[in-house]
């Protein structure tokens, strides 16, 4: 029998009708044996996720005011579940627990962590499967960081006594056996050690949407959903804006190759995006997706003879490492070096680094340019096809828009460029449509 490990987020268990439609997913598979849930999300445009009700009701705690109605609001988002789930089990004596904790000033990370420990129970006695305190088996360093070697193995054995088990997502345990909590979106981490230390076949990842996007739905209607994509490609397009998935929870996997299965709670019946170490799957497109970002400002520096001066790339660099930076694309010409960052960071600290470049490399002419875009063009295809950069850049001239800088990287994996701001949503749809809508 195949072994999953199954992570459902937010908005998957935001009800008792939500629960429901977990439940048919994991009976539906008898590999789904170990469940990791993050806590009640939203239920509608305007709801709010109950760990932000949790961080909320602790600061009152935390100020001395009187929480106790903010607390019973987030009893009610659990009463609620359980009720339409027609369970009777009772959360008093929880409550009661974190009340007092609360009150004793517990912390945030216990705080937030309720949300996901509290739906842990809910979700085990809906099951019938065996509840694992997270904070037993994830362990976190005294600096607050990951023991991935620790909780390897205390999950590894706790789980191989369960058959089946429930384990809440998004906190653990200090060594004084504090609780801590992953940043923000943390239960994927979870779900991902569960996944390694089991050994898992697969690792499903249950959201509301049914996988990744090839680009952003706001820019191109109804975009197409990516089949497989590489944890490199995947990388990339994060990277560029686009999220579903932690970034944190795939290296636990990468290091083990444990597929990731990205599904659709609302829309069991989509496969969803498989995400993986490597593959020879052809993609059906010869680019797997379009990522892209806003707000990137340029700093142009021309020099006459600047190519034969050693070190100036590296002196004009730390002036921005020494103003705390960080670049992300450097292209450059015969007796120009361009230096691209985003435009908010740099803002702040404009004229220190044009002093500074002064100082450093005593440039002819520094020139300035923001409201910048940068698009990425991802893909494993690119490698082997020709004439992918040259499709690209005549769509993007027919759309009249204006390439202002181009950077393929030599892994050929993708390729980026830098259009002004105002071109951004033209040139990802005119891309879009010769590699996508144009092979439909
Ligand atoms: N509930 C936590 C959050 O809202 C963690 C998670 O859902 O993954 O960030």
């Amino acid at each position: 029998m195949m072994k999953k490990v199954v992570k459902f987020g937010g908005s998957s268990l935001a009800s008792a009708e939500q629960f429901r439609k977990v439940g048919a997913i994991i009976r539906e598979d008898e590999g789904r044996r170990y469940v990791v849930p993050s806590a009640p999300g939203k239920r509608f445009d305007g709801d709010t996720k109950v760990t932000d009700m949790l961080y909320g009701c602790y600061r009152m705690a935390e100020q001395g005011r009187d929480f106790k109605e903010a607390l019973r609001k987030i009893r009610e988002r659990y009463q609620e579940i359980i009720d339409g789930l027609g369970l009777s089990l009772s959360l008093e004596q929880e409550f009661e627990t974190i009340r007092k904790n609360f009150e004793e000033k517990a912390g945030e990370d216990y705080a937030a962590s309720r949300g996901e420990y509290l739906n842990g129970i809910v979700m085990a006695e809906y099951l019938g499967y065996e509840f694992v305190d997270a904070a037993e088996v994830i362990a976190f360093d005294e600096n607050g960081r990951l023991d991935g070697a620790k909780t390897d193995k205390m999950l590894g054995e706790r789980m191989n006594q369960c058959d089946r088990a429930v384990v809440p997502g998004f906190y653990g345990a200090m060594p004084d056996g504090s609780v801590k909590t992953f940043s923000r979106g943390g239960s994927d981490i979870t779900g991902s050690l569960v996944a390694k230390a089991v050994h898992a076949d697969l690792y499903e990842n249950w959201t509301d949407v049914s996988g990744f996007l090839m680009t952003d739905p706001r820019v191109v209607e109804n975009p197409v959903t990516i089949s497989t994509i590489t944890y490199r490609e995947m990388r990339e397009l994060s990277y560029m804006g686009a999220t579903v998935l932690h970034e944190d929870a795939i290296f636990p996997l990468r290091q083990e190759g444990i597929p990731i299965n990205v599904r659709n709670t609302n829309r069991p019946q989509d496969p969803g995006t498989m995400i993986v170490e490597s593959t020879c799957n052809k993609p059906k497109y010869t680019i797997t997706g379009i990522g892209g970002k806003k707000g990137f400002a340029s700093i142009t520096i021309e020099k006459a003879m600047m190519n034969s001066e050693i070190g100036f790339g590296r002196k004009v660099l730390q002036v921005f490492e020494e103003n705390g930076l960080s670049f992300e694309h450097t292209p450059s010409g015969i007796d120009t070096f361009t230096v691209y960052v985003h435009q908010a960071e740099f803002e702040e600290k404009e004229q220190q680094v044009i002093a500074g470049l002064h100082r450093a490399v005593q440039p002819d002419l520094i020139e300035l340019e923001s409201d910048l875009a940068l698009i990425a063009v991802v893909g494993r295809g690119m490698r082997r096809t020709r004439g992918t950069a040259g499709r690209i850049f005549a769509a993007l001239a027919h759309a009249h828009v204006n390439v202002k800088m181009i950077d393929q990287g030599s892994s050929e994996l993708n390729i980026i460029i830098g259009v002004e701001n105002r071109d951004f949503e033209t040139a990802i749809r005119a891309i879009y449509d010769i590699f996508v809508v144009a092979q439909l």
